[in-house]
């Protein structure tokens, strides 16, 4: 069973080839067998997910099933997830269980999905390798000397090594697009909006969005089909009719133009990985597309700006961690200052705390301007390019990352070094667009994945495009050996 995509599963479960009980019960062997080698879980909810499906093959007996009833998820341990623990990776939130549900749960437990647990995570999803976890780090089912990429890096993993069929995601600067690339499974971003933010613990609220990781693109329009949608407790959640994202899926691609914008294409990359992105492109131009070069001459600029906004938005956000109304508080404070810093120089790892310390200097007085101001223009620049681009092309391609999965600890030391694993899909995540990443081949047994981009809530052709892909290669059915 584990085999199968959520859309296979969706076709079983309605076909009574196996219950959901069933179904639940076999990913939650596979979660205690191969998880202590993995660590993609922090929590493993056996008792309320076999309680759910048992209500999800109730349901089904009723006549009252959905595509995705009784079909089980792993979800990012950034949702908030009513009476089970929350901890968005943190020894601040080591204890915290949420009081509610946050949107897309609420939307996918009305759906009738499954909860099998929360992934592991970055601390508060900083971080491009999920070695800042204070849970301990998780690891590549391809190799386990090697990260799953981050900060959705338990959710990639867990879907690598088919301990879920699919799990939920969250994109601040590539943290879906980045480990799904790393772990040779589908990673998918939608336009900023067009899932509701609320109850996603925030780290920078401008750019964060809920995303996807499954085995395909068609899977991951089976899930935006219930997660989209305006939410009014989000007040950037867009007002845009949501569609069937699986009615478009079989469009073919002659008359599609793509866009290779040059300067992603200046980087420097494994020669192995530029190979795989090139016979990409080939296999799209046998699928009817067009390839054309396209500009993009800020996107060079997109990592030093998001390395102030995002600081500076995670400074504010992050403030209200502070020991007083939840979270981690330190013994015996001496006063009110003392329990400020104690608790979170004690409660929030070392990432965090440099980035909180980088945005508030920042957005302080004299230095606003000259920093943050500065950055907000440099991305206003960085959507106009992409604007002017999309005039030309439907829609972008590039490679999702420079390197394959990086050994554990390699790149610990450097943070510089770190935040160009995203060079490729910051740019994204600026401008608000959403991108998917496909497996697109191995270099040295290791996933690459190639990043399609899309206009602006153009998510079906998006999709389309990846799935048309799929179902002309096999890259994304291949299982690392010791997990089939
Ligand atoms: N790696 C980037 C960072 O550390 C992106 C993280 C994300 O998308 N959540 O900020």
């Amino acid at each position: 069973m584990h085999k199968k995509t959520l859309a296979e599963l969706s076709q079983g479960l309605k076909n009574g080839s196996y219950s959901s009980v069933e179904l639940t019960q076999h990913f939650l062997d596979r979660i205690q067998r191969n998880d202590t080698q993995l660590n993609s879980f922090i929590t493993v909810t056996q008792s309320q997910a076999m309680a759910q499906a048992n209500l999800a093959d109730n349901q089904r007996q009723m006549g009252n099933a959905t595509a995705l009833t009784g079909i089980p998820l792993g979800h990012k341990d950034i949702f908030c997830t009513k009476d089970i623990k929350t901890t968005c990776g943190s020894k601040m939130l080591e204890n915290f269980i949420a009081p509610y549900d946050a949107c897309i749960i609420e939307k996918l437990n009305t759906a009738g999905t499954v909860s099998l647990g929360k992934t592991n995570m970055d601390e508060f999803a900083m971080g491009s390798s999920n070695e800042n976890s204070f849970f301990g780090p998780c690891k590549n089912p391809w190799d386990t000397s090697r990260v799953p990429g981050g900060s959705s890096g338990g959710s990639a993993s867990a879907v690598a090594a088919r301990l879920v069929p699919a799990a939920t995601g969250t994109d601040t600067g590539g943290s879906v697009r980045q480990p799904a690339s790393f772990c040779g499974v589908t990673g998918f971003k939608p336009t900023y909006g067009r899932i509701s933010r609320w109850g996603m613990i925030a780290f920078a609220s401008s750019l964060d969005q809920a995303g996807s990781l499954t085995q395909t693109a068609e899977d991951a329009a089976l899930l935006l089909n219930e997660m989209a949608g305006l939410d009014n407790r989000d007040s950037t959640s867009m007002d845009q009719p949501v569609e069937d994202y699986t009615a478009q899926l079989n469009n073919d691609l002659s008359g599609l133009t793509i866009g290779l914008p040059k300067e992603l294409f200046a980087h420097k990359l494994e020669a192995s990985v530029e190979t795989l992105i090139d016979s990409a492109i080939k296999q799209y131009e046998k699928l009817g597309a067009t390839i054309k070069e396209v500009s993009l001459p800020n996107s060079d600029l997109s990592v030093p700006a998001y390395y102030i906004i995002a600081p500076a938005e995670c400074s504010s956000n992050l403030s209200r961690f502070d020991g007083v109304r939840y979270g981690y508080r330190c013994d015996d404070p001496v006063d009110l200052n003392d329990l400020y810093v104690r608790s979170r120089s004690e409660g929030l790892g070392e990432e965090v705390q440099r980035r909180i310390l980088v945005g508030t200097y920042a957005l302080s007085a004299g230095y606003y301007e000259a920093y943050y101001r500065k950055a907000q223009r440099v991305r206003r620049l960085i959507k106009n390019d992409f604007t002017e681009a999309f005039k030309e092309v439907d829609l972008m391609l590039s490679p999702t990352a420079p390197s394959t999965a990086f050994k554990v600890g390699e790149k610990t030391k450097d943070p510089i070094e770190m935040y160009l694993s995203d060079i490729y899909t910051i740019a994204i995540s600026l401008a608000g667009l959403p991108a998917i990443s496909i497996p697109v081949g191995f270099s040295q047994n290791l996933p690459v994945g190639l990043q399609l981009i899309g206009n602006y809530f153009c998510e079906s052709r998006l999709l389309n495009a990846a799935h048309q892909y799929q179902k002309n290669t096999d890259w994304h059915q291949q299982i690392p050996e010791q997990y089939v």
